[in-house]
């Protein structure tokens, strides 16, 4: 039976940005601010934890210049998980703000397209691309992948029922995106398939795209695998913590329930 999970988003990172860093292309008013948080996202049902992503680690973010607020783990414990515990990690992508503390979840499963990690390993590692993933953050990868830790999906698979992943590719290779069965029906973890509400709403890719045009045919299938336009969730938008609600008081900020519908 399909199961009914309560999914959080949770903010570890935050910085200052402009419009311009955000749009493939740039933007008209590209000096403009629009900052950029960084999450991690919790999926639970009665049966099954799902953490997806793991976010940078403070010397990786200090070194790029990326706030950091808290470990990710530290997040998950606010919500009662133990990193220690957690069975099955996805990992949406490679980029070193989606796989940086993945040494804190060492008995899980890691849940990963296999075009991500042929693409971490292949000629798209001699160009730009390279600047946003950290050499030993992938030899992890491949040392949990040698010890049988690591689940390669090729294109769509249910790792439970009421949650699944997908590739889209587009923002790197291997890009894939969550869905999950909630009370409020089906929503779409996106990811850095859409860091924004604006770049799915107005069909304007990331400025890191390896393929725009799947980019493009990305946002097709957010909205596909999801009840609604109100069911994406963007991988980086503070509009996320304005939109849900804090599971409680003390989270405020921090934590919101995506299974819940947005309060506008
Ligand atoms: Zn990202």
């Amino acid at each position: 039976m399909t199961e009914t999970y309560r999914v959080y988003a949770i903010k570890y990172g935050h910085r200052e940005a402009k419009r311009g860093d955000h749009f493939l292309g740039g933007d008209p008013d590209g000096e403009r601010s629009m900052p950029m948080d960084y999450f991690v996202w919790l999926a639970q049902s009665d049966e099954h934890t799902f953490v997806i992503d793991t976010g940078y680690t403070e010397e990786v973010g200090t070194r790029r210049g990326r706030p950091w607020l808290r470990q990710p783990a530290d997040g998950l414990r606010m919500l009662g998980v133990e990193a220690n515990d957690v069975q099955d990690v996805v990992i949406t992508h490679l980029h070193f703000d989606h796989i940086g503390t993945i040494q804190d979840f060492p008995n899980a499963k890691i849940h990963i397209q296999e075009k991500e990690l042929q693409f971490v390993v292949g000629p798209a590692m001699f160009t730009p691309a390279k600047h946003s993933f950290e050499t030993d953050e992938i030899d992890r990868v491949v040392t949990a992948l040698h010890e049988g830790r690591v689940n390669l999906i090729d294109g769509s698979q249910e790792l439970a029922p009421g949650f699944s992943v997908h590739h889209v590719g587009g923002h790197t290779g291997g890009t894939q995106v969550v869905r999950v069965h909630t009370e409020r029906g089906w929503v779409v973890l996106a990811s850095d398939s859409s860091h924004y509400y604006e770049n799915f709403e107005k069909k304007r890719p990331f400025s890191i795209a390896w393929e725009p045009e799947r980019s493009l045919a990305a946002f097709k299938a957010l909205y596909a695998l999801a009840d609604s336009e109100q069911h994406i969730v963007p991988g980086h938008d503070p509009m996320v913590l304005d939109r849900y609600a804090a599971p409680s008081p003390e989270l405020e900020g921090i934590v919101v329930r995506l299974d819940v519908a947005p309060k506008q």
